[in-house]
C-alpha cells in the first residue's frame, strides 16, 4: 500500500510539473472536432476505441486508424499518429512526446488487433513526435524513419540534454525584454513558453534512435502488412525528413506535418522550404477529391483542409511578397504579418516557429529569384 501511495504521489508530482511547464501548448494547438469536421464521412467512426482525453483513437477505414490528440487535455501524445492493421502484420505511426503517449497507441493497437507490430514509423525527427519513441525500444518493436532523423535528433534534441536551461533561454528572454511594441513582446514570449517546453519535455526523457533508416532515394517503399497494399514516401517541405503512409486502395493518407489542419504551419526547421512545401499541398490537393487525411495536428480532414491550408500558404506568400516590395526589412517583417479573419480561429503553436519562420524563409526564397 506504501508503495502505490508513494508512486502515485510520484506520478501526481511528476504530471503536475509538467503540466505547469507545458500551460502554453494548450491554448496554442488545434483541438480535434470530429465530430464536427466529419460527421458526413461513413469511414470515420464516431465512437473511439479508446479515449485517453489527451489523445482518442478511432477507426477510419479497414484496418485503418487513427490518434488524434487533444491538448487541452493533457500532452502525453502531443500530435497525432494512428496504426494500420493487416491480416499479417500492423504497423504504427508516430512516437508522440513522451513514452506515455507511444504506449497509449500501443494499448489501443493490441484492443484492436492481434497481429504483430512490425515497426512504427516516426513521420520526421520533431520532438512532438519522437520524444516518445524508447517506448517501442523497449518493447521490441523496430523504429523506421527517414535516414536523416537520427543525426537530426543529435543535433536538435541531444544538443539540448544537460546544458543550462536560463542560457538557452537567455537570448529569448532578452528579446521580450527589449521588444519595441507589445506586439513584438507577445510575439517573443510564445517562442519563449514553446522553447522552455521543448528543453523540458527534452530533458525528461530518454532519446532513442531508429533502427529502420529509410533512404528516401530509394522511396516510395511498399508494405505488405498482408491485406491492403501501403505505401511509405517523402515529400519537401516541413522538415526534410517528412515520410508520409498513403493506402491508396482507402484514399487514405497519414501526412504528419505536412499537413495541419486548422493551425498555422510550423516553418521553424532549417530545412524547411515554403516553395517545396506548396509544391507538395500542390500533389495532395490533386489526389481523388474523396481522400481523407490524417495531419500531424488537428482534426482528420479531406481536401478541403487541404486547400485552407493552401489559401494560408498564399496569404502568407503575399504579405511577404508586399512587404519586401515596400522595402520592409525581414527583422521587422517577421513580426509585421497580420492573420487575417479567415485564419482567427486557427492555432498557432509559437509566433516564431510558425508566422516568423514561414515569412524569413519566403524571403530568403524571394531574394534568391
Ligand atoms: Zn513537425
Amino acid at each position: 500500500m506504501t508503495f502505490v501511495a508513494l508512486s502515485s504521489r510520484r506520478q501526481f508530482l511528476s504530471d503536475a510539473s509538467r503540466f505547469s511547464a507545458l500551460y502554453a501548448l494548450a491554448g496554442a494547438l488545434p483541438l480535434p472536432a470530429f465530430a464536427k469536421s466529419l460527421s458526413d464521412d461513413p469511414r470515420v467512426s464516431q465512437t473511439p476505441i479508446a479515449d485517453a482525453g489527451y489523445a482518442s483513437v478511432r477507426k477510419i477505414g479497414d484496418g485503418l486508424y487513427a490518434t488524434i490528440s487533444d491538448t487541452s487535455k493533457g500532452f502525453a501524445t502531443i500530435c497525432n499518429g494512428g496504426f494500420l492493421v493487416g491480416k499479417d502484420a500492423g504497423l504504427l505511426l508516430e512516437g508522440f512526446g513522451t513514452p506515455r503517449g507511444a504506449g497509449f497507441q500501443m494499448d489501443s493497437f493490441l484492443k484492436a488487433t492481434q497481429v504483430p507490430a512490425v515497426g512504427a514509423l516516426l513521420s520526421h525527427y520533431h520532438f512532438d513526435h519522437s520524444l516518445g519513441s524508447s517506448f517501442y525500444g523497449a518493447n521490441g518493436i523496430q523504429l523506421w524513419a527517414h535516414s536523416s532523423v537520427s543525426k537530426r535528433i543529435m543535433e536538435n534534441y541531444v544538443a539540448m540534454q544537460g546544458v543550462d536551461r536560463a542560457a538557452v533561454l537567455a537570448p529569448l528572454e532578452k528579446r521580450v525584454q527589449t521588444a519595441k511594441n507589445d506586439a513584438v513582446r507577445q510575439h517573443a514570449q510564445s517562442d519563449l513558453a514553446a522553447t522552455g517546453n521543448v528543453f523540458d519535455l527534452v530533458n525528461k526523457t530518454s532519446l532513442a534512435f531508429p533502427n529502420r533508416p529509410l533512404d528516401p532515394s530509394k522511396l516510395p517503399l511498399n508494405v505488405d502488412l498482408g491485406h491492403f497494399p501501403i505505401v511509405i514516401e517523402h515529400y519537401p517541405g516541413h522538415s526534410g525528413t517528412d515520410l508520409i503512409i498513403r493506402v491508396p486502395d482507402q484514399k487514405v493518407v497519414y501526412t504528419g506535418d505536412l499537413v495541419f489542419n486548422r493551425a498555422y504551419p510550423a516553418c521553424f526547421d532549417d530545412q524547411c522550404t515554403m516553395s517545396g512545401w506548396r509544391n507538395t499541398l500542390k500533389t495532395f490537393s490533386s489526389w481523388d477529391k474523396d481522400t481523407l487525411f490524417v495531419p500531424g495536428h488537428g482534426p482528420v480532414c479531406g481536401q478541403d483542409g487541404i486547400q485552407n491550408l493552401r489559401d494560408l500558404f498564399d496569404d502568407l506568400g503575399l504579405q511577404a511578397e508586399k512587404m519586401h516590395k515596400a522595402g520592409v526589412p525581414v527583422s521587422d517583417a517577421v513580426d509585421q504579418y497580420v492573420i487575417p479573419d479567415k485564419f482567427k480561429s486557427f492555432a498557432v503553436f509559437a509566433w516564431g516557429f510558425c508566422i516568423a519562420g514561414a515569412i524569413s524563409k519566403l524571403y530568403a526564397e524571394i531574394g534568391a529569384k
